[in-house]
C-alpha cells in the first residue's frame, strides 16, 4: 500500500532547468539574476509596488517589524491560532504579542475583538491568512486606522489569495510570505515581504543585507541582518511563478473533489468560506466534532496513519505554548473558537500529484473511520 504524504511541492515546470542555468552560472549567493527577476515577478502577483526576497517566512515577518521600528515593550495583536512564527517575531524584536480570538466565521483574527485589546503600548495587528483564507481585512485596516497603528500581513499560507477581489500581500502596510516545502509555493526555504512605500522599502532593503550603505561599500550606517534569498532559490521561484495560476488551479479541484466525497459526515466540517473571499487551496481542512462523529480528531489521525495516510493536526494554540502561556495566563486570555478549532482540526494530504483514487481513499477512511 502506498503511503499518502500531506504535502509534497510541485516541482514539475522549469524549476530544474533555472536552478542548472543558476549553477553553471556559479552565482549561488544572492547577487544574480534570477533574484531580481523573482522580485518583479513576485510584486506583480502581489499586486505591490515591490518584493524583497528574504531566507524564509520567519525572518520576512522579523524584516517587517524591524522596518517598522517595533521596541521592545511595544504590543502587537496576532491571532494565537497561527503558526509560532508569527508570536516569535514580535518576541525578536523585544516585544509582546497579545492574542485575539479567531473568528468562526473565517477562522482568522477576529476584527469584533480588536479594540478591547488595543492599550497605549500597542503599535500593530498581524492578521494571519489562516490556512489560506482571507482575513476580513477592511474591517481590520479601519480600526487599525482608528488607533493609528500599521498592519502587517501573515500571508505565508495564502499565495495568489483574493479579498474582494484584491490580491492579499497589499492590503496592509507590508504583507510576508513564505516560500517553505509545504507552501502553495516553494523553493524548499524561502520569504519574502511585499509593499508599496518607497520609503519602507529602502529600509528594508537596509536592513536585509547587513545594513550596508548603498552607496558606500563596506560602510555601515545601521545595524542590520544578513536576512537575503539566494540566487538557487530564486530560480526555483521563478519556475514557481511562472505557473502559480496552474498549481492552484490543480489544488482547486482536488479541494472540490474532497468537499464533494466528504459531504454530508455526520461530525465533520469544512473550512468555512466568507462570501468575500476568494481563498488560496494550500492544506484541505476538516474539523471533527467528536460526539457526532464517534472518534475524536486524534483518533482519527491515528486510523488514517495506520492505512498509510499521513494529516498533520492544527496549529496548537500559541498561547498555550510554553514560550507565552505563562504571560497569555497573566492577561486572563479567554480564546474559546481559537482552542476548540486548534482540538478538532486536521489537514488532509494536499498535493498537485494526488491522483482521484488518492482523494478518494482518503475520503472513504474518513467515511468507513467510525466504529
Ligand atoms: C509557514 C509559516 C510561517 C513561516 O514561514 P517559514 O518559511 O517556515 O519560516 C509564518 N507564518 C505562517 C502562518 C506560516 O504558515
Amino acid at each position: 500500500m502506498k503511503t499518502i504524504p500531506v504535502a509534497e511541492p510541485d516541482l514539475s515546470g522549469n524549476e530544474e532547468r533555472y536552478v542548472l542555468e543558476a549553477l553553471r552560472s556559479s552565482w549561488i549567493s544572492s547577487t544574480g539574476p534570477f533574484v531580481g527577476r523573482f522580485e518583479a515577478e513576485f510584486a506583480r502577483l502581489s499586486g505591490t509596488r515591490s518584493a524583497i526576497g528574504v531566507a524564509n517566512g520567519t525572518l520576512a515577518l522579523h524584516l517587517a517589524l524591524l522596518t517598522l521600528d517595533l521596541h521592545p515593550g511595544d504590543e502587537v495583536l496576532v491571532p494565537s491560532l497561527t503558526y509560532i512564527a508569527t508570536a516569535n517575531a514580535v518576541r525578536y524584536c523585544g516585544a509582546e504579542p497579545v492574542f485575539i480570538d479567531v473568528d468562526p466565521k473565517t477562522w482568522c483574527i477576529d476584527p469584533a475583538k480588536l479594540d478591547g485589546a488595543i492599550t497605549p503600548r500597542t503599535k500593530g495587528v498581524i492578521p494571519v491568512h489562516l490556512y489560506g483564507h482571507p482575513a476580513d481585512m477592511d474591517a481590520i485596516n479601519r480600526i487599525a486606522a482608528a488607533h493609528g497603528l500599521w498592519v502587517v500581513e501573515d500571508a505565508a499560507e495564502a499565495h495568489l489569495a483574493r479579498y474582494r477581489g484584491r490580491a492579499v500581500g497589499g492590503l496592509g502596510r507590508i504583507g510576508v510570505f513564505s516560500f517553505y516545502g509545504n507552501k502553495l509555493l516553494t523553493s524548499g526555504e524561502g520569504g519574502a515581504v511585499t509593499l508599496d512605500d518607497p520609503a519602507l522599502e529602502q529600509r528594508a532593503r537596509l536592513l536585509r543585507g547587513q545594513g550596508v550603505d548603498p552607496d558606500r561599500r563596506y560602510f555601515f550606517p545601521v545595524t542590520g541582518y544578513n536576512y537575503r534569498l539566494t540566487n538557487l532559490a530564486c530560480a526555483i521561484l521563478c519556475a514557481q511563478v511562472e505557473r502559480a495560476e496552474e498549481i492552484v488551479a490543480r489544488r482547486r479541484l482536488i479541494f472540490t473533489r474532497y468537499r464533494e466525497a466528504l459531504r454530508d459526515i455526520p461530525g465533520i466540517g469544512f473550512q468555512p468560506t466568507a462570501p468575500w473571499a476568494e481563498p488560496a487551496p494550500w492544506l484541505f481542512c476538516i474539523t471533527v466534532e467528536e460526539k457526532a462523529y464517534g472518534r475524536s480528531r486524534d483518533g482519527l489521525m491515528a486510523w488514517l496513519g495506520e492505512h498509510g495516510v499521513d494529516t498533520r493536526p492544527f496549529f496548537v494554540p500559541v498561547h498555550r505554548l510554553p514560550p507565552y502561556r505563562e504571560q497569555s495566563m497573566l492577561r486572563g486570555d479567554d480564546l474559546p473558537e481559537t482552542d476548540r478549532l486548534g482540538a478538532s482540526g486536521l489537514n488532509l494530504p494536499t498535493y498537485n500529484r494526488m491522483i482521484d483514487s488518492d482523494i478518494d481513499r482518503v475520503a472513504s477512511l474518513v467515511r468507513g473511520g467510525v466504529r
